[in-house]
């Protein structure tokens, strides 16, 4: 199937299980995660009307994003993965919204780049839900303590993220996920991908993060 078609498709599927789900989000985002994708593609999805995409480099975001952005004001960019500290200062110049804030130093980077007169983007806090070793994301025992540190620096932290280990049933990390961001008062959730996007929408996820099911 070509992108448009695969897009219809997946906001169907997305409708659907909003109106399946016990506690439907307001509004549910779908981000077509676009890494890999080269520009024509990335154009096709555009053409089909399609607005949130997301990106797991930042030079590679870089090389691609800054004259779409400008030819399409409404684009919302995501970064979604792993930011080094020295690429603090670009990720947030084209970036929208970072999803990927996982520890003390980063939030420390992003509130020094914000004081200089940098706009921060909207964020969201990555946990290891599954305490995965090799796992980006803050272990759940931590998170408190990074949002109480963030919120102390007056950043503008959303909501969370997570990717449940490969393998694992996804449900009981998306409820855990739920239920911390009720807990700590965040509205948003950034859960759910091609295989399971459906089931996170049912646990209220407020944005989808859907690569390979729109791009192949
Ligand atoms: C690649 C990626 C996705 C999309 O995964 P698909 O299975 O291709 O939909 C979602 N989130 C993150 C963080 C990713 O790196």
């Amino acid at each position: 199937m070509s992108i448009p078609e695969n897009l219809a498709d997946i906001l169907a599927r997305l409708s659907a299980a909003r109106k399946a789900a016990i506690l439907p989000a307001p509004a549910i985002h779908l981000i077509a995660i676009s890494k890999t994708v080269d520009e024509s593609g990335i154009r096709a999805a555009l053409a089909a009307g399609q607005r949130g995409f997301g990106e797991n480099r930042v030079q590679e975001a870089q090389a691609k994003f800054p004259a779409l952005k400008t030819e399409f004001p409404d684009l919302e960019l995501h970064l979604v993965g792993l930011l080094q500290s020295n690429k603090v200062k670009e990720a947030m110049s084209l970036f929208d919204v970072i999803v990927s804030l996982d520890r003390i130093k980063l939030a420390d980077a992003l509130a020094a780049e914000r004081d200089k007169g940098a706009t921060c983007p909207r964020l969201f806090i990555q946990v290891n839900t599954g305490e995965e070793e090799q796992k980006a994301g803050v272990l759940p025992a931590n998170l408190e303590a990074l949002l109480a540190h963030a919120r102390s620096l007056k950043l503008p932290v959303e909501g969370l993220m997570c990717i449940p280990p490969a393998g694992d049933d996804a449900a009981p990390h998306f409820a855990f996920l739920l239920q911390r961001a009720r807990d700590l008062g965040l509205s948003q959730l950034s859960m759910g991908m091609s295989g399971d996007f459906e089931l996170a929408i049912k646990f209220g996820a407020t944005h989808v993060r859907v690569g390979s099911a729109i791009f192949g």
